[in-house]
């Protein structure tokens, strides 16, 4: 079994950080180095898929879902408009390996592609 990601122990409590909403198969917490006024991860609850080309082929209702929870956390932390970022692969700057969107909101900048 592979190692456990830092997303898969934040859901499993080992790492502290507020879980802010949830789905039946996807969580969000605010990312720790916020590169926009609203900086939210929109993360599954699993991590079987490592980046959005593999979740699309796997379990393309999952992404749906995360899609889903985006916009109800923009339109519940912002004015409802907001930047969906997968970065995908390290030289996109992809750091970990457990998929998830950058839910991005507020006066966007270069820096915000994250
Ligand atoms: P990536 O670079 O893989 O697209 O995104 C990983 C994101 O996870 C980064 O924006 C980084 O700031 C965030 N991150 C890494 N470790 C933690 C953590 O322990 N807690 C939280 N809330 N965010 C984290």
């Amino acid at each position: 079994m592979s190692e456990k990601s830092i997303f898969t122990r934040i859901y499993e409590g080992e790492i502290p950080s507020e879980i802010i909403a949830e789905t039946d198969n996807a969580f969000a917490i605010r990312d720790i180095a916020p590169k926009a006024p609203v900086h939210l991860l929109v993360i599954p609850k699993t991590g079987e898929y490592r980046n959005v080309v593999e979740l699309a082929a796997g379990d393309p209702a999952l992404l749906a879902e995360m899609i889903g929870l985006a916009n109800s956390l923009a339109a519940e932390h912002a004015d409802g408009d907001f930047r969906l970022v997968f970065n995908t692969g390290e030289g996109a700057g992809q750091t970990v390996f457990h998929v998830h969107a950058h839910v991005l909101a507020g006066t966007l900048t270069e820096e915000s592609l994250g």
